[in-house]
């Protein structure tokens, strides 16, 4: 899995701590008996190269941060800048601004030079300083903002879409001749990057989560039948629902979009409600945005800026099925719904956060000077590892119904493997 490097590399880093370019961090390490002893794919490790593709003094840098937000992006782009003027001298960061958007000259979005200075306290704030967006970009007219702009790198920091569009512009510089470095910072509080253990904003996002879900409890279990469904961010992957559960330990059912669930019959989630009401007096149900999107018509399909497909809302649809199936069954209910998404996506980064921000940010900058291109930074068994973009858009993470995570779930709430 070694990564495009730009050329060779001629130039002595003023870094020390050096990591050798034939160092190589497996996929798998488990091995046992019945363990797969393949390693699988093996990736560069990250650090700082010997020697580098870019001569420090003479490089310009860019940033750009895309798509939604995510707890922590501000303490990237502070040590991306740190690392660049501080560990390397460059001669000049930029900061694109108001996402992709802003490196097209005609949207008026005048990128702004990024000092020591001024960045100095933006960790401390949510959001991203730089603004973000979504959209479809005009890739040409980019490139030849980043050529005129003598841009050497180019960081961009986002999910799944801004790598795809990292990889168009790394592709048409290459097709005009311009040696760009782009390297990638994965962003998304859902956790499902492949080749991520961890991405950043994932802590700081269970760590809210588990608040609401304090607030949910104390809600429900202060009225009668008090059902409180709390609705948190997850997509494609129920890492954020089922880290909470576990985390707070007072959820009664958590629903993901790996797990697909039926409403009605004797089996069926809303059956199952009713019972720990009778039983119990009330329940929590955590939600993750993705779940149950089969309970939906397949169309109409609507799409957002960037041509995603918007998802159904399932918390809405939950409260009042749960609101109907208590009605039916004669029984009160005192239903209270939390919906905290923007809430908990532009909180500023928990220390662990930071922690790993910081990280990222550094691999990524040591990367680019190396001249490592078409790349994200990823993380494994607690090393820093370059990974092909190509090779991180393939596909997605997702919970492993099978293992411990999941299980861990299912013991907290003790609730059935499947309903229905
Ligand atoms: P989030 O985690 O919030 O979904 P994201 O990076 O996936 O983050 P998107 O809005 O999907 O967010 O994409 C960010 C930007 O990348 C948008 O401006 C979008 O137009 C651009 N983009 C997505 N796919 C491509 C592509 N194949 N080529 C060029 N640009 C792309
Ligand atoms: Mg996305």
């Amino acid at each position: 899995m070694t990564v495009t490097t730009l050329g060779p590399c001629r130039f002595r880093s003023p870094r020390s701590g050096f990591v050798s370019e034939e160092e190589r961090v497996p996929a798998n390490i488990i091995r046992g008996p019945g363990r797969d002893d393949d390693p699988g794919a093996l990736f560069e490790l990250a650090g700082p190269r010997e020697m580098l593709f870019f001569d420090p003094p003479r490089v310009r840098a860019g940033i750009i941060t895309c798509g939604g937000l995510c707890p922590g992006l501000n303490n990237v782009i502070r040590s991306l800048v740190r690392e660049l003027h501080g560990g390397y001298e460059v001669r000049e960061v930029i900061g694109f601004r108001m996402g992709y958007g802003g490196l097209d000259p005609r949207n008026h979005h005048e990128p702004v030079v990024l000092h020591h200075a001024s960045v100095d306290d933006i960790h401390q704030q949510g959001g991203t300083i730089l603004g973000t967006s979504r959209g479809p970009v005009d890739v040409a007219a980019a490139v030849d903002n980043l050529i005129r702009r003598k841009i050497d790198m180019l960081f961009c920091i986002g999910g799944d879409g801004t790598q795809r569009g990292a990889f168009a512009l790394y592709e048409a510089c290459k097709a005009r001749g311009h040696a760009l470095a782009v390297v990638g910072v994965p962003k998304t509080i859902d956790n499902d990057v492949l080749y991520v253990d961890r991405t950043f904003g994932y802590l700081t996002a269970l760590e809210e989560a588990r608040h609401v879900i304090d607030a949910a409890h104390n809600e429900a279990r202060s009225v009668e039948n008090g059902v409180a469904v709390v609705k948190v961010m997850g997509r494609h992957a129920g890492f954020i629902a089922a880290g909470a559960t576990i985390a707070s330990q007072d959820v009664n059912f958590t629903l993901v979009p790996e797990v697909p669930f039926r409403l009605d019959g004797e089996h069926g989630f809303l059956a199952a409600v009713i019972e720990r009401v009778r039983e119990r007096g009330h329940a929590v149900v955590v939600v993750a945005e993705g779940a149950g999107q089969d309970l939906f018509p397949t169309e109409p399909k609507a799409t957002d800026a960037s041509g995603n497909v918007k998802l159904k809302d399932i918390g809405p649809f939950l409260a009042k099925a749960i609101g109907e199936a208590f009605a039916a069954a004669k029984l009160p209910l005192t239903l209270r719904y939390f919906d905290p998404g923007y809430q908990i996506r532009s909180r500023p980064a928990n220390c662990e956060d930071a922690v790993l921000c910081d990280m990222f940010a550094r691999q990524a900058v040591h990367a680019a000077m190396a001249g490592k291109t078409g790349m994200v930074v990823g993380q494994l068994h607690g090393t820093f590892i370059h990974v092909p973009t190509s090779l991180i858009a393939s596909g997605a993470k997702q919970l492993d119904t099978d293992g411990l995570f999941w299980h861990s779930v299912l013991a907290a709430n003790q609730q059935p493997d499947r309903f229905g």
